[in-house]
Parts: structure tokens; C-alpha cells; sequence
């Protein structure tokens, strides 16, 4: 059997903070995205792929309420604007990663699951919405949606303006892995649990219903790599290695580390809530459930000796 590696892009690898949003940049983005993942198609890796949405998300929910506004066009809630981003992002990057491999001559079957991902409407992430979504409002617009909406708005610490929070519960199940799993063992690429998948739960014992919140995608796509049994683990972002005193004069790079010093340095503060975290945290979730190891590194580390941090079981 192939080796099977879960490759997880961060947002840059599609959409970067100094740029628009235009399809013509993430066109580029994620075609220079996709050569990174060379250097494993030719060891015979089998891949499924995972990304962020963050920007593109947003931009979505933009549109919204300003169809919304203008044409009263319904609103749409948050889950159905995560699989809307699924599909457009899962149509670029397919499309881009095709045109890679038919310039280096080489052939797979390459596909998009639009994913679904179980959560516990009792996780306690939902007593405290702490992600922000969306775009920025004046405290009386955002005083307006709540008491329209009963939704939570908090204000930007760094004074931008009021936007939406929502909970960022844990994944419980990945909906869709048995077919991943099926597609990826067939060496066919998958692109799976977008933006950490589409948050659903079952509202009753036959009804299953999305609800408003966002899966952080590093802990999703941890999940998925466990439930399908996947060698090898990559966080790509935007730095090379994660470090310890992070901007401080006694910064250091992290080549390798075990469970046991990634702990010690998570409980010492480290890694910034919401960005270094989750990451790190993932990595120890997938090397403790699989005993294999997982690499946090950027795009352009991908595959290079000693390139990023390594985290491994001992
Ligand atoms: P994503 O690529 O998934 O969007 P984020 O931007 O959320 O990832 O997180 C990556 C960022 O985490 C890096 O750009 C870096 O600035 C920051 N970071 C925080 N703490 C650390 C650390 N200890 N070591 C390295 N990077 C860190
Ligand atoms: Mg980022």
C-alpha cells in the first residue's frame, strides 16, 4: 500500500492578507500551491488535501448581506456559506492542480467532497462564541443584529469595529470519511474538510441540521488524518518552523520535537491562541492517536531534508 499523507493549507496558500480576492490571484496562488505538492506526488504519496476558507468565507457572507440588502435575496446562514467555499475553493484548487500535473506529465483522478463534520450541540465551545466572522459593524448596526438575530457581536480589539462571533466546537466525526478514505486509497486526490468542514449536528434522532459556527480547520483535518489511518501529518502556513519565544531576542526554530515537549511548551504559552495553538495542538492530536509524526512547516519547506518542525511520539 502507498503512503498516505493529509497536507493542510493555511490561508496564504490561497489568499493573502495584501490581496483583493480576485479569482485571477487565487487562480495563482493555488496553482504555486499545488507544485509544492510535487515533491510527494513523485515520492507516491497518496494526498488529501485540506485548506482554510478565512477570507473567502468572509467575502461570501459580504456578498450576502449586501444581496440581502439590495435585492432581498434571502440570507444565508453560516454552515451553507462554509460549503459554498468548499465548492469554489475546491474548484480552483482541483483545476489549478491539474494544470500542474499535466505540466509535469503525470496523471491522477482528482476530486472535491464537499464535507460534513458531527459536532455536539452541548460542547461547551457553544457557551462562549469566540470566533470572529464576517464583516465589521458600528456598535448600533451590531446592536441592531442582535437583538434582530439574537446572534453575538463583540468588539474588534483593535478598535475596526463590532463582527459576528460564533462557537468553534470540536469535530466529533468526519461525515464524509469512509468515502474519502475509499477515493484516496484508490490513489485518487481528495480535497476534503474545507475551512474544517461544514458544522452539523443531529437536531433530532432523524434530523441532521448545520448550525452556525466554524470548525477550526488544523483540528479537522487532524481528525480526518486519524479516522483514515494517514501516515504522515503537514500544517503548512506562513512561517518555516515553529519557535519557542516567538518575536522575542530569544526566539528559537524548532526542528524536532517530542509530545512531551510540545506539552510543556503549549502549557508555557508559546503558541498564540488561534493561530501557532491549534496548529501545535493538532500535531500532538494526530502523533498521540497514530504514533506517526506530523510536520508544521510553510508551502516551500514541503518535502525539503529538515525542512519545518517535526513532532513525533518520542
Ligand atoms: P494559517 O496559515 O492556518 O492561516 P495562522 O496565520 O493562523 O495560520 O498561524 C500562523 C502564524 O502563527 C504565523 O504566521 C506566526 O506569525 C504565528 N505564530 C504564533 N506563535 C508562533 C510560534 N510560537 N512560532 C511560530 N509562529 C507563531
Ligand atoms: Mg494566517
Amino acid at each position: 500500500m502507498k503512503k498516505l499523507a493529509v497536507v493542510a493549507f493555511g490561508g496564504n496558500a490561497l489568499l493573502r492578507s495584501d490581496q483583493k480576492g480576485t479569482i485571477d490571484e487565487q487562480e495563482a496562488n493555488a496553482y504555486q500551491t499545488s507544485e509544492r505538492l510535487l515533491m510527494l506526488i513523485q515520492n507516491n504519496y497518496d494526498l488529501v488535501l485540506t485548506h482554510g476558507n478565512g477570507p473567502q468565507v468572509g467575502n461570501i457572507i459580504l456578498a450576502n448581506t449586501a444581496g440581502n440588502k439590495m435585492y432581498g435575496i434571502p440570507d444565508m446562514p453560516m454552515d451553507v456559506s462554509v460549503a459554498y467555499s468548499q465548492g469554489f475553493i475546491g474548484y480552483i484548487l482541483e483545476q489549478q492542480l491539474r494544470n500542474v500535473l499535466k505540466a509535469h506529465d503525470l496523471e491522477r483522478d482528482i476530486i472535491t467532497i464537499i464535507t460534513q463534520v458531527l459536532v455536539d450541540k452541548e460542547d461547551p465551545a457553544f457557551q462562549n462564541p469566540n470566533k470572529p466572522v464576517g464583516p465589521y459593524y458600528s456598535k448600533e448596526e451590531a446592536e441592531a443584529l442582535i437583538s434582530d438575530t439574537g446572534a453575538k457581536y463583540h468588539e474588534d480589539p483593535r478598535g475596526r469595529g463590532w463582527r459576528k462571533v460564533v462557537a468553534s466546537p470540536r469535530p466529533l466525526t468526519i461525515l464524509n470519511q469512509r468515502s474519502i478514505e475509499k477515493l484516496v486509497r484508490d490513489h485518487q486526490i481528495v480535497i476534503a474538510v474545507g475551512g474544517g468542514g461544514v458544522p452539523v449536528f443531529w437536531v433530532a434522532e432523524n434530523k441532521l441540521q448545520g448550525i452556525d459556527a466554524v470548525i477550526d480547520k488544523d483540528s479537522a483535518s487532524a481528525a480526518l488524518a486519524v479516522s483514515i489511518n494517514a501516515d504522515k501529518f503537514f500544517i503548512l502556513t506562513d512561517v518555516p518552523k515553529v519557535c519557542i519565544n516567538y518575536n522575542t531576542p530569544m526566539e528559537k526554530a524548532l526542528d524536532r520535537i517530542s509530545v512531551k515537549q510540545a506539552r510543556k511548551y503549549l502549557a508555557e504559552g508559546h503558541f498564540s491562541e488561534g493561530s501557532m495553538e491549534p496548529k501545535v495542538k493538532a500535531a500532538i492530536y494526530f502523533v498521540t492517536h497514530t504514533g506517526k509524526d506530523a510536520i508544521i512547516t510553510s508551502s516551500n519547506m514541503l518535502g525539503v531534508d529538515n525542512g519545518g518542525t517535526r513532532i513525533s511520539i518520542v
